[in-house]
């Protein structure tokens, strides 16, 4: 659409769009409450607020709620909840207000009023008696014509007697812009440079319906004029919107802001990240164990590079070298594998306790940790849930630090670590494998560590040495029925931080039953071999 609507070299007189005198920075990001926030729309408020921040400016939050069917509260508190979440804060909001509001659509209708009328009066609009039938005949006779539709500004050219024949007909018009012909719109766009929009191209767009209720491109215009917006920075998708809306400021006579467009953001099959694709939604991010500071990271390359190319930046780093000169027209590629290969990163860098306190939250919704552990007092171990071992702040620094080169996001805390702090195991299927062909070298590790009381990992280390030298067999042979019968899996942390940290009880108990278990299997039980050396 855009390439297809540029027209270099038409005639007739241009609209400039802003020039470069549009006031103190103030940018927006305008999201409607209808649905969890999507990463196409937190990425254009990071990089609003990227641009606000580096300037000086005032960042605005505002909701387009004249959907109120869709529109409800509990996606407002999503939206607020995520963007903190991200790190990113509001000067003026629905929740914090501020000298320009409301700043909810929904309660600025009178606003929307009063600029419908500056337009009637200065008739750059019509009322349009036109139903919804007689506009879908419209469309349908365009279709059949294999023609783009355009509206036939059958109302714009009505005489006084049909109109009063429609209004006593009782029919209630929608307010139509009427479009100048001949014109070219060019935008100067600070991403993608000269954009031209000869207004052939575009119809006599409806900017209130008959209800009363105001379109997107004539709210977003008054929005931006009364809220004094500098700079318009959004999606491509809203490229073919920014001509409409550079005539309603015109018609207006106020001042335009600076539009800049950023490039699409696609998944790897190129396909647009759709709004109910599965791994379009901030908040999966932050539930599938994403840190936020990976996902800002992330999200900051997605057109935008720094000068020296370097993938890892800070937030702090990254606004002291963002700049929209290094933002890019073309679409970026979101890759899930890329994100979750530098979470995994992140997460390997934080400290161990810090490690802890973020996935203490998945663990206690998984419910192997108390609710209330880590809490004041921090040292406390609380009553587990049942069947958990108990467990204190410590306790999880320790284990959770055993997996952090192995997970890649907080998440998989959960099933790297759940024998940690079960009371019970359920082996899986590998290590019942192991463990019905290693009963004797299992009651052997039994014995040994029956009576041993160091249960440090280098001490627990040497008396499994001296365990493997006794029996004559490769430390694998000796290791791993002992990690199966202690952890229920054949993978693990390195087995005697493993066992230090589950405690003499649990292991011995878990190594009781495993020999107890291959002794009830015996017909699994194989013979001894004699390359082993028994
Ligand atoms: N609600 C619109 C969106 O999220 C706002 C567009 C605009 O920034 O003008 O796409």
């Amino acid at each position: 659409m855009t390439q297809a609507a540029r027209s270099p070299g038409r005639g007739g007189p241009e609209t400039e769009a802003a020039g470069p005198d549009v006031g103190p920075v103030r940018v927006r990001v305008a999201p409607s409450p209808t649905g969890p926030i999507h990463v196409g729309n937190m990425h254009t408020a990071f990089f609003n607020w990227l641009f606000a921040r580096g300037r000086g400016g005032a960042f605005i939050l505002r909701f387009e709620d004249t959907d109120l069917e869709r529109s409800d509260p509990k996606f407002e508190r999503l939206i607020f909840e995520e963007m903190r979440w991200l790190g990113l804060d509001w000067d003026e909001g629905p929740d914090i207000g501020g000298p320009y509001g409301p700043y909810r659509q929904s309660e600025r209708l009178p606003l929307y009023e009063e600029y419908a009328r500056r337009l009637v009066e200065s008739g750059h609009v019509y009322p349009c008696y036109c139903t919804a039938e007689e506009l879908e005949a419209e469309r349908a006779e365009a279709q059949r014509a294999g023609v783009a539709y355009k509206y036939s500004g059958r109302c714009r050219r009505l005489g006084e007697a049909e109109r009063e024949r429609f209004e006593t007909e009782d029919r209630v018009p929608a307010l139509r812009f009427a479009v100048p012909g001949g014109r070219v719109v060019v935008i100067d766009d600070l991403i993608r440079g000269r954009i031209e929009y000869p207004t052939e191209a575009i119809s006599d767009f409806i900017i209130v319906r008959p209800s009363g209720m105001p379109l997107y491109n004539f709210a977003v215009v008054v929005d931006d004029i009364t809220m004094r917006v500098s700079h318009v920075i959004r999606g491509e998708g809203h490229i073919p919107n920014t001509p409409v809306q550079c005539l309603i400021y015109e018609a207006l006579g106020e001042r335009q802001p600076r539009f800049g467009h950023v490039g699409h953001i696609l998944l790897p099959s190129r396909e647009k990240m759709a709004k109910r694709a599965g791994n379009a939604y901030v908040g999966m991010y932050r539930e599938e164990g994403f840190l936020p500071e990976a996902l800002i990271n992330f999200m900051a390359l997605l057109g935008w590079t720094p000068a020296d190319g370097r993938e890892f930046l800070t937030l702090r780093e990254i606004l002291a070298e963002f700049s929209l000169e290094r933002v890019t027209k073309a679409p970026s590629v979101f890759d899930p594998e890329k994100l979750t290969w530098m979470n995994a990163n992140y997460i390997r860098r934080l400290d161990r306790e810090e490690l802890a306190r973020r996935c203490l939250p998945f663990l206690k919704k998984a419910g192997l940790v108390a609710e209330s552990l880590g809490e004041d007092p921090p040292d406390a171990a609380p009553d587990p849930p049942a069947g958990m071992v108990r467990s204190d702040f410590e306790r999880v620094v320790w284990i959770v630090s055993l997996e952090q080169e192995r997970i890649e996001t907080l998440k998989d805390i959960v099933a790297a670590t759940e024998f940690f702090f079960r009371r019970d195991i359920e082996p899986d299927e590998a290590a019942l494998k192991m463990l019905r062909e290693a009963g004797d070298i299992l009651d052997e590790a039994l014995q040994t560590y029956r009576n041993h009381e160091d249960w440090s990992p280098t001490s627990l280390e040497a008396a499994g040495r001296a365990l493997v030298e006794r029996l004559g067999l490769s430390g694998r042979k000796v290791f791993q029925p002992i990690r199966a019968a202690v952890t229920g899996r054949v993978a693990s942390p390195p087995l005697f931080d493993t066992m230090a940290a589950l405690g003499r009880d649990l292991c011995l108990e878990r190594m009781a039953r495993a020999v107890a278990f291959t002794a009830s299997s015996s017909s699994s039980r194989p013979p001894p071999s004699g390359a082993d050396g028994r």
